[in-house]
């Protein structure tokens, strides 16, 4: 949603100022041919272009009438779709001509010929985000008789009669029960989770799993990469490797054993079967060759050191990996 925000502070409606609880949502669309934003919402912020014609809704009585809604989607001065909130959320709006003006808020897409379906998708779409995110907000469902267009509300007697928008949306296959179904799949689509939560706290560091996909394998987390790489060895008969926090292997018990052209047997299932096996088999997450050799040189020193040179060590190789990356 490109959403801009505009007061119209000119407009009586605004000045009368009374407030709403917001329990519903109005469409409207213009009944006009003029899709340009600038012809309602006013003045110029260098993206709508100018009103020549003085006839915007930002003074007392636009066109002579007490009319005031809470946003305008259409076009602005470079053809791009936008929304322009008009009116606070909150604030009582003069768009039904009825009592839904006390718990609706309400919103006009400005019309063009009506024949363009690429504008028509364009503010359809604008529409649905705009109405999502209100129905976020306010706890709003996006079913009747909460979500209506002005014509909807005429039948149930709660506005002016009007046949908006009804009398555009089924020229480009769309229709009410559409759009309300539109707004509730933006709505379950904005609620999915962006990203999995780390299992784990944020001071481990290195984990000790099979694959990096298999957390359930996982025997331990370690902030230490010495402790870490010292878990791994010990289970290296069932092929654990480390993993630092990007998912890449760091230590690989079993590529120090295996040359790593040998064919690529399913490891757990080899560990499972063949118990007895004494020559793990490496897999596809072996490291990249350069990192191989930092690894195989930690393995050969590892036995070698004392307590305060493993650290020395540790802070050299993160130090490097990160380079890396
Ligand atoms: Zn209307």
């Amino acid at each position: 949603m490109n959403l801009r925000k505009l007061l119209l502070t000119g407009n009586n409606c605004y000045i009368a100022g009374r407030k709403i609880a917001p329990a519903g949502i109005m469409l409207h669309s213009t009944g006009a041919n003029n899709p340009e934003l600038k012809r309602y919402v006013c003045p110029d912020d260098g993206l709508l272009g100018a009103n020549r014609n003085n006839n915007h809704w930002n003074q007392p009585k636009p066109d002579g009438r007490e009319v005031c809604v809470h946003a305008f989607i259409g076009k602005l001065a470079d053809g791009a779709i936008a929304t322009y909130q008009t009116l606070p959320w909150e604030m009582r709006g003069w768009h039904a001509g009825g009592k839904a003006n006390d718990t609706y808020i309400g919103f006009e897409i400005c019309e063009d010929g009506k024949n363009d379906a690429g504008y028509f998708t364009g503010v359809y779409r604008e529409a649905v985000e705009l109405c999502a995110m209100l129905c976020r907000t306010y706890g709003i469902k996006p079913e009747k008789p909460a979500l209506l267009c002005h014509s909807e509300g005429s039948s149930l007697g709660i506005a002016s009669a009007h046949s908006d928008v009804m009398h555009w949306f089924p020229m480009h296959g769309k229709s009410m029960d559409t759009f309300r179904a539109d707004v509730k799949k933006a709505m379950e689509a904005a609620a999915e989770p962006v990203s999995e939560p780390e299992p784990t706290s944020v001071a481990v560091i290195y984990r000790v799993r099979k694959t990096r996909e298999d957390g359930a394998s996982q025997i331990g987390a370690y902030k230490e990469l010495a402790n870490a790489v010292a878990a791994a060895e010990e289970k290296k008969a069932e092929v654990y490797r480390v993993f630092d926090e990007n998912g890449k292997v760091v230590h690989d018990p079993s590529a120090s054993l295996t040359d790593s052209s040998t064919p690529v047997p399913d490891p757990a299932r080899t560990c499972q079967k063949r118990k007895s096996m004494s020559k793990p088999a490496t897999d596809a997450a072996s490291p990249v060759p350069d990192q191989k050799t930092i690894i195989e040189e930690i393995n050969r020193l590892l036995p070698l050191l004392s307590e305060s040179d493993l650290k020395r060590v540790k802070r050299e190789l993160e130090k490097t990996l990160q380079i890396k990356h």
